[in-house]
């Protein structure tokens, strides 16, 4: 296992649409347990192939990385293969960042509940229903692999410094 270099916006791979992954062989299982190392190393709740220069359709992910520490899905990895969003529902706005735009973040439209369905490592067809940050999470995730960066889509964008202040000013107001 190893940390992969992680591209950043400008990168033309990053604007580029992903090719479906054709056989889950034992190259691409390495890669993506890479990708768990270098998602928690650079502390991301999610790494698609092409942020590593892979134009290929698998995303790892974390969608319960905001639960309380006691709960025990924290640190679920999921490793999604061909991944197809095929329900989306609502709609929710979230801060979001992405470790191909370091040193902003971004509140960003995007459906309340979603139904993806995925192969595992295994092959095996897997289908979720997820709602709030795990449905962003997802959906971010996804995006990449469609060429889309969050700060395309994004209503808004702001710097880490910003962001931080506004949330200390809003804990503030609720005090
Ligand atoms: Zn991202």
């Amino acid at each position: 296992m190893a940390i992969r270099n992680i591209l950043t916006r400008g990168e033309e791979i990053l604007n580029k649409k992903c090719k479906p992954v054709k056989e889950i062989t034992p190259h691409i299982k390495e890669v993506m347990a890479d990708m768990v190392d270098t998602m928690n190393n650079a502390d991301g709740v999610g790494l698609a192939a092409p942020q590593i220069g892979i134009m290929k359709r698998f995303f790892v992910a974390m969608p319960f990385a905001d639960m309380e520490e006691d709960d025990e899905r924290r640190d679920l990895v999921l490793y999604m293969i061909n991944p197809e969003i095929t329900r989306r529902e609502g709609s929710q706005e979230s801060n979001e960042g992405c470790l191909s735009v370091p040193g902003y973040m971004g509140v960003v439209e995007r459906p309340e509940k979603i139904h993806i369905k995925a192969l595992d490592l295994d092959g095996n067809e897997r289908e979720y229903d997820f709602e709030g940050f795990a449905a962003t999470v997802c959906c971010h995730e996804y995006d990449h692999l469609e060429g889309v960066l969050y700060s395309e889509r994004a209503k808004e964008m702001m710097t880490n410094e910003e962001y931080t202040r506004r949330q200390e000013a809003e804990n503030e107001e609720e005090n």
